[in-house]
């Protein structure tokens, strides 16, 4: 049953784990490899059922593949769910616990923070296993790195839609004044763009607005607010069937996780002249903060390769071009190629 799940059918290894004392209940979903160890965040979710939790963790696995190929990063795809209520279930011992598991698994899974785990978490999860990042002795928060990572990622649509990259004198609108959108409108005015905000968030928005020299917009007027770029960086969705037809925009491209409510909207954005940069491949310098905090290095290289995002994604956007297909299309493609020529020359161990 489980080896004939259409969903199970390419991931190398899921394992199930559970510690009858401390109540855990946790599930690791290997995806693929090829390119290095398996990195992705652990969820913790009251699930309605187990099925939905597997559901997810192998949904999650797969898209961490793509997103570590497409950063171009020696590591493969992975993810981890804890199942219950996490203001029931967190507790230290249960983590340790959970951090033997992914011990366990003796480097094939490098685990992080993802929703309701956090840097205390990583540290609790530490004193079981080397195999973890995003604890309080990492390199920090990845949200400015991840910002800087978007930053270059509009650039290089505004050079392929206007032929230059900067964004002097352009209209961009960002969802969301959260971590990533707040360093995101900060480096788009150094650069001379225009910058409206919206945020469900009223204060945080007045905050931002005395301090910074920017038009705000309420929250359901964003979509029709014409400009240049719209940067979605609240949460995931909100590009759908009942917002695209609103967009004035000539590019979509920020930093939110799974931007388009299903994966059809890239083709409508197409469709209607509107360039759309992959979420997985703009917000790529999240993953790779915390591969550089595995792997070896300092905060200030991490912010150093952010830069690469853009020029990563205009080789995708040409793709996508040569092959008359949408950028998300040329990313997945890009990746595939990445992870077919990994196959062919596997890495020798040291
Ligand atoms: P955050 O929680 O700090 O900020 C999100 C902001 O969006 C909040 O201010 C919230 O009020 C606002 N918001 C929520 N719903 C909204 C709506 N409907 N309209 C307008 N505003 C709304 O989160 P963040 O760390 O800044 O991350 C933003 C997005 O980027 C998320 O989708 C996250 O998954 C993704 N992302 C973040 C990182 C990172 O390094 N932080 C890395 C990769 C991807």
């Amino acid at each position: 049953m489980v080896f004939d799940s259409t969903a199970h059918s390419d991931h190398e290894q899921v394992s199930y784990f559970t510690d009858p004392e401390t109540g855990l209940r946790a599930i690791v979903a290997i995806h693929d490899t090829t390119l290095g160890p398996s990195l992705g965040g652990t969820r913790i979710l009251d699930y309605d059922s187990e099925d939905d939790a597997l559901e997810d963790v192998l949904r999650l696995s797969h898209a961490m593949t793509y997103k570590a190929a497409a950063a171009d990063l020696p590591l493969g795809g992975g993810k981890a769910v804890v199942l219950g209520d996490p203001d029931e279930i967190k507790r230290e011992a249960l983590f340790e616990a959970y951090g033997r598991a992914v011990d366990c698994l003796a480097g094939r899974y490098i685990t992080s923070v993802d929703v309701n785990s956090g840097v205390e978490d990583m540290d609790v999860i530490a004193r079981e296993t080397d195999h973890v990042v995003g604890t309080s002795g990492g390199l920090g928060d990845p949200s400015p790195i991840t910002a800087h990572g978007v930053f270059h990622g509009i650039r290089a649509c505004a050079e392929s839609v206007y032929g230059a990259p900067s964004m002097d004198g352009r209209d961009v609108v960002i969802q969301g004044l959260g971590k990533v959108g707040r360093s995101l409108a900060e480096e788009l005015l150094a650069d001379g763009a225009s910058v409206t905000v919206s945020d469900v968030d009223r204060d945080a928005v007045d905050a931002f607005a005395e301090e910074y020299d920017v038009e705000t917009v309420r929250p359901d007027a964003v979509y029709s607010q014409s400009c240049d770029v719209f940067a979605p960086c609240a949460v995931g969705g909100l590009i759908n069937d009942d917002t695209i037809p609103q967009l004035d925009c000539d590019i979509v491209a920020g930093g939110a996780n799974n931007v388009l409510a299903d994966r059809r909207h890239a083709a409508v954005l197409r469709e209607r002249d509107v360039l759309y940069a992959p979420d997985y491949v703009i917000n790529g310098a999240g993953l790779i903060t915390v591969a550089k905090e595995y792997l070896g290095g300092t905060r200030a290289e991490a912010f150093e390769e952010a830069a690469a995002v853009g020029d990563r994604l205009l080789e995708m956007i040409e793709l996508a071009d040569e092959r008359d297909t949408t950028v998300l299309e040329a990313a997945d493609a890009y990746a595939e190629r990445r992870i077919e020529a990994g196959k062919r020359t596997p890495t020798v161990p040291s």
